[in-house]
């Protein structure tokens, strides 16, 4: 770790606790976080040249593996003809029809540069075109970092407890109520007293960021019904389940289609972009069709888009998504496997590419129970992982994630090390 340590020291001087983004200092789980140097496949590599066999896979935007090769090839192909322009190209156009042809309900969609990006947009359009200013989010869910957005909030802004943030004006957040993931009766009541103001529900359909949180039979069919019955848009923030945990995303796999969805992570295939999209009506109202404002110096970057339809060409290859799931199920049984043979309290879930453990009997439902883990154990399971390679995500309220990269024989060696792991935690 002697390179790494080294360069989290230069870190710490001129950036922020160190990184770029909160859970990547593993103030969750104590120690220092390797610096990576390069990563193929499944695997990466950090600055003092060990190896880990990686489930965090760049937070989800990696789905065939790092450094795949058709994306690089195009990244680079694309790089050769210019990095940006400000003018429109031709992938944008087929990254966008690539887009509204597999994605439910998307008519239209505009490309930007990540899912913080989208999920505000979506937000500014859905009260522009209800003409209300209330918005109902769950307790745990993430969608990025915009103001209206940080109010009860998963990923880092759980994992370092502080879910609503300094800076956010009481009055915009005032303007968010919030519910537990999972609890449609809640729903209903905020419908109920303030209905008539409610401009959108969003919801992380698959919850990736309190911990990996399945949608109760049902949950977003509701979500629906009771948008449907107030005049209030649904939102998907599918920034990422979209292309995660099925060909189509979470609309898909449920059978639910939101208003507005919004995208990213993989279809950017590692590159920083994001989009927003939906119904016909909705989206004519951006400018410049009609009044809305959302623009970006960058968006639809040609490298960007390169790196997304080089991806989603080969997600839409047929079992793609039955391969990634066996996967994920391999994964999370042979987990299993290991943290009963250890006698640890333990459970997981699944869905497409995406998974998630726990230190306790069930799977929970919503973030009050996501709360009950016990994090010191956490960070003692997660020490003795990474010590024998295994690269999760540093904190107990975040996702993992597989790739077409991840074969049988990167699954059993994950599980045998597990095993060691387990046993000395
Ligand atoms: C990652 C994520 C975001 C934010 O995307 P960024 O590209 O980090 O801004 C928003 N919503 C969900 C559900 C996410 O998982």
């Amino acid at each position: 770790m002697q390179h790494s340590r080294k360069l989290f020291e230069r870190a710490l001087a001129v950036i922020p606790g160190g990184v770029n983004s909160p859970v990547r200092a593993f103030g969750a789980v104590g120690g220092q976080p390797p610096f990576i140097a390069e990563a193929h496949g499944a695997r990466l590599r950090d600055v003092d040249g060990t190896d880990y066999i990686d489930y965090v896979c760049s937070w989800g935007a990696v789905i065939l593996g790092h450094a795949a090769p058709t994306v690089v090839q195009a990244v680079q192909a694309a790089a050769a003809r210019g990095l940006s322009y400000g003018a429109p190209t031709g992938a944008e156009v087929e990254l966008a029809e690539t887009l509204c042809r597999l994605v439910p309900g998307m008519a239209q969609v505009r490309l930007v540069n990540s899912g913080t990006e989208a999920t505000m947009s979506a937000i500014r359009l859905a009260r522009a075109a209800t003409g209300r200013k209330l918005l109902v989010k769950f307790a745990g869910c993430y969608h990025g970092h915009a103001d209206s957005l940080l109010v009860n909030a998963g990923s880092g802004a759980l994992t370092f407890g502080v879910p609503s943030s300094p800076g956010v004006p009481p009055e915009l957040a005032a303007l968010t109520l919030s519910a537990p993931y999972n609890d449609l009766a809640a729903v209903e009541a905020l419908f109920a007293q303030r209905g008539a103001d409610i401009a959108a529900v969003i919801v992380e359909p698959v919850a990736g960021n309190m911990g990996c949180v399945l949608p109760q039979p049902g949950f977003l069919q509701g979500l629906r019904r009771a948008c449907d019955a107030h005049g209030a848009l649904l939102i998907f923030d599918e920034v990422m389940t979209g292309f995660r945990v099925a060909l189509g995303g979470a609309q898909a796999r449920f059978g639910v289609t939101a208003d507005l969805v919004t995208l990213g992570k993989v279809i950017g295939g590692g590159l920083p972009v994001g989009a927003y999209g939906g119904r016909a009506d909705l989206m004519a109202q951006m400018a410049p069709a009609g009044p809305v404002y959302q623009a970006g110096t960058l968006s639809g970057n040609p490298l960007a888009t390169a790196a997304g339809l080089a991806t989603l060409a080969l997600v839409q290859q047929p079992g793609f998504y039955e391969r990634l799931e066996a996967t994920a199920a391999a994964l999370t049984a042979g987990l299993q496997a290991a943290a009963d043979a250890a006698g640890v309290p333990f459970s997981t879930v699944h869905v497409g590419g995406m998974f998630g453990f726990f230190l306790r009997d069930t799977a929970p439902r919503d973030l009050a129970e996501a709360q009950q883990a016990d994090v010191a154990r956490f960070g003692r399971l997660f020490r003795a992982l990474l010590g024998e390679g295994l690269n999760f995500a540093p904190s107990a309220f975040e996702a993992g994630f597989v790739t077409a990269a991840h074969d049988a024989a990167t699954i059993e060696a994950t599980i045998a090390r597990a095993r060691r792991a387990f046993a000395a935690a």
